[in-house]
């Protein structure tokens, strides 16, 4: 596709994006403030917060009423019974992250969903106990599998660092083959980022599936960078399981619930030590209250609790538009957004900017991250005077994310063109 540096064209693309309408189906924060001539923010940071669908508030209500007007009951009466509210969520969200039904479910929150899974999965012997992650692993996920460590018995020296190499930014996955064929009889699991938080860096997880396996090491991914915002095909990947939460790329609200997948191959293994509560118990004999534990298949064997439905609403409301629109629709989009927003952002004569983020399409989602030299934080801030939400990591990278379900081409050119602005001075 052939990008042009104008206004003119920028709104061209909106004029030619079959999922332009979906931007109104969202609240677009607004500009308090005179001074500028736009009325809404230029909102980059979906890969920390994602918007809230208007119909988000709707989907809340009816299940306020529902408690109001039938109390209890409402486990069976509500308008969308609360007992199996749950499984309302399960083949949409199956479908954003490439799985079976069986494979996923939604529950708690990202973190404690990894400590329950590597309960399972995290099953270290005298001689294969170590896990290795990337070097920059979200701080959860590196203090998550430190404590895992330390539980069993061992320490944070048996973290096993997959590092970019000297002067590089992004992973190259012959050294996690590396890794694997020198260290594998030692290492029990890999827990990786399957779209890094930091550089944008979508890996290629069928890949990471195969090399854990050649060692009999468990794989596991965190899809909180990657789910609603590229398509891992978790079942084909085969990978064991993978876990990410529903605030970001998801737009479900703020510390909002959790996605977790098992792959099908361990979804009738009962031997599997984990957790328990009268979630996990077979749901046909759940409320006689008296049978001996029978777990569940599939990942609703790893519920514990009843779920928080008014929760859950927000992320159905969510899962009914990604459905509408389908993840190929929504990365064909992404592709070309994302693809001229790197574009106009190496249209700037700067020496001093660098695009961090794998060029390919099909090694990244949408964000961005351009690392500034010379640049210290006041940059952010200044962009975020003028409504344009970013978001800075230390010690000098700008993390923009043009989210292709409510940011147009114009909104792409107008940050750009402010950004520069400010680059150029
Ligand atoms: C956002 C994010 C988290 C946050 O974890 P919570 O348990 O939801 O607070 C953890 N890991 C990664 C990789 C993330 O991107």
């Amino acid at each position: 596709m052939k990008y042009q540096n104008s206004l003119a064209f920028a709104k061209q693309q909106d004029k030619e994006d079959s999922l332009a309408y979906l931007r109104d189906k969202f609240h677009i924060p607004k500009v308090k403030s005179e001074v500028l001539r736009r009325t809404e923010w230029l909102y980059f940071t979906g890969n920390s917060l994602g918007l809230q669908p208007k119909s988000t508030k709707e989907y809340i209500n009816q299940e306020l009423e529902d408690w109001a007007n039938f109390g209890v009951e409402g486990h069976l009466e509500a308008k969308n019974p609360w007992l199996n509210y749950h499984e309302l969520l399960t083949s949409k969200m199956a479908k954003i992250v490439g799985a079976k039904p069986i494979e996923v479910v939604v529950m708690n929150t990202l973190t404690t969903n990894l400590h329950l899974l590597m309960v399972s999965f995290y099953r270290p012997t005298k001689i294969k106990y170590k896990i290795v992650i990337e070097s920059d692993a979200f701080p959860s996920d590196r203090y998550a599998v430190e404590s895992q460590l330390k539980f069993h018995g061992f320490s944070a020296e048996d973290i096993i660092q997959w590092k970019p190499r000297e002067n590089e930014e992004l992973l190259n996955i012959e050294d996690l083959e590396k890794i694997v064929e020198t260290q594998g009889d030692e290492i029990a699991l890999l827990l990786i980022g399957g779209v890094n938080y930091y550089t944008g860096q979508f890996l290629d997880l069928k890949r990471i599936a195969a090399i854990g396996h050649s060692k009999d090491c468990v794989v596991g991914i965190d899809l909180a960078h990657g789910a609603g915002n590229v398509q891992p095909n978790l079942h084909d990947s085969n990978v064991d399981f993978a876990a990410w939460c529903t605030y970001k790329y998801l737009n479900s609200g703020p510390g909002s619930l959790a996605g977790l997948f098992v792959h099908e191959k361990h979804s009738k293994n009962k031997d599997l030590p984990r957790f328990a509560g009268w979630w996990n118990h077979n749901k046909e004999t759940r409320f006689n209250m008296r049978q001996p534990f029978d777990v569940m298949a599939g990942a609703e064997g790893w519920q514990l609790s009843n779920p928080p439905i008014l929760s859950m609403a927000a992320i159905k409301a969510s899962l009914d538009l990604f459905d509408e629109v389908g993840m190929d629709a929504l990365r064909e989009k992404s592709e070309k957004l994302t693809g001229y927003f790197e574009f106009l952002i190496r249209e700037i004569d700067s020496e001093y900017i660098k695009i961090i983020t794998p060029s390919n399409p099909k090694e990244r989602g949408c964000q961005i991250s351009i690392q500034v030299k010379n640049a210290d934080k006041s940059l952010h801030t200044k962009l975020t005077e003028q409504y344009i939400i970013t978001d800075w990591r230390e010690p000098n990278v700008l993390r923009c994310a043009p989210v292709p379900m409510y940011t147009s081409f114009e909104d792409v050119y107008r940050m750009v063109a402010i950004l520069k602005g400010f680059l150029l001075v």
